[in-house]
């Protein structure tokens, strides 16, 4: 059962979260999103545990398509980070504010970065890309913040100009998307690597990098076993420092909990 551990916590969490909302406001869309994207959860990592290959590729689908095509195109729910602040600015809790709260703000705090590598709908078709492997860092990541500021402006200047109803805030949505998805698929052939708009150019790790610093669920290093092979280094996506435990370690904050790192090492020493 030791294996299934982090499956049954994170389907637990997630289940009282949507309790406690659907209890809070008496609206069962909470009861039904949060448990939905709890099991697609649970149940994935529980195959993870058993050893099956694609259980995260499964349940990024489930999660990442529901949000995409559900939430956003069927239900009209911005997504993006244009739409949070925007939601923010106007005072609504629904949606939006809550998915961001929970996953992207405060959640990190106990599963990381679990939100790239488990649910993210951007990241869900870049890697289906075949440049799987990092191609390395190259000092771009600047952009990222500039994105941000630019998510901020926009939102500041559609307020301005009085342009928040649900028509604009839907076309801002499939812009958005078609933007991440036309980048994002154009630096993964440049730079021969799936990720490379998560390391330059997504705006949300502004957000998921500083509070996943502290990120209670982390693949933790048994230094003693490792041999510093390096096989954990090449087989990082992200090119995460982690056969060094501690959290100050190369690139710390960019590890995506793809668990990629812990099925290569030989020696057994990484453990998420
Ligand atoms: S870095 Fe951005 S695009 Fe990449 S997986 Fe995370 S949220 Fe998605
Ligand atoms: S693969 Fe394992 S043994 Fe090799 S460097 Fe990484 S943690 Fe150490
Ligand atoms: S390979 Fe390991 S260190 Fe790298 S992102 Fe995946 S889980 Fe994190």
């Amino acid at each position: 059962m030791k294996k299934y551990r982090t499956a049954i916590i994170l389907f637990i969490v997630f289940e009282t979260i949507a309790l406690w909302l659907w209890q809070a406001t008496g609206n069962l869309f909470f009861l039904l999103n949060f448990s939905y994207i709890g099991t697609s959860i649970g149940v994935g990592l529980a195959l993870i545990a058993a050893g099956w290959k694609y259980g995260r590729e499964l349940v990024q689908f489930m999660v990442g398509s529901y949000m995409l095509v559900f939430l956003g195109l069927i239900c009209h729910e911005n997504m993006q980070i244009e739409g949070f602040w925007l939601y923010l600015a106007a005072g609504i809790w629904g949606g939006a504010t809550l998915h961001y709260l929970i996953a992207k703000i405060f959640g990190p705090l106990l599963f990381g970065r679990g939100w790239c590598g488990y649910a993210c709908w951007t990241a869900m078709i870049l890697d289906l890309l075949p440049y799987k492997n990092s191609s390395g860092r190259r000092k771009l990541g600047f952009i990222r913040y500039i994105m941000f500021l630019l998510s901020i402006a926009t939102v500041g200047l559609l307020i301005w100009l009085k342009k928040t109803d649900a028509n604009t805030l839907y076309i801002l949505f499939l812009v958005g998307n078609i933007f991440y998805y036309v980048v994002g698929i154009t630096l993964a052939i440049l730079f021969r690597d799936n990720r490379a708009f998560c390391k330059y150019i997504c705006p949300i790790t502004v957000l998921l990098k500083p509070m996943s610093f502290f990120s209670l669920l982390r693949i933790r290093c048994d230094e003693s076993k490792c041999t510093k092979c390096g096989k954990c280094l090449k087989e990082c996506p992200m090119d995460v420092e982690v056969c060094n435990n501690s959290r100050n370690r190369k690139n710390a904050t960019e590890c995506i909990t793809c668990l990629r790192c812990t099925k290569v090492c030989p020696k057994k020493a990484l453990k998420y």
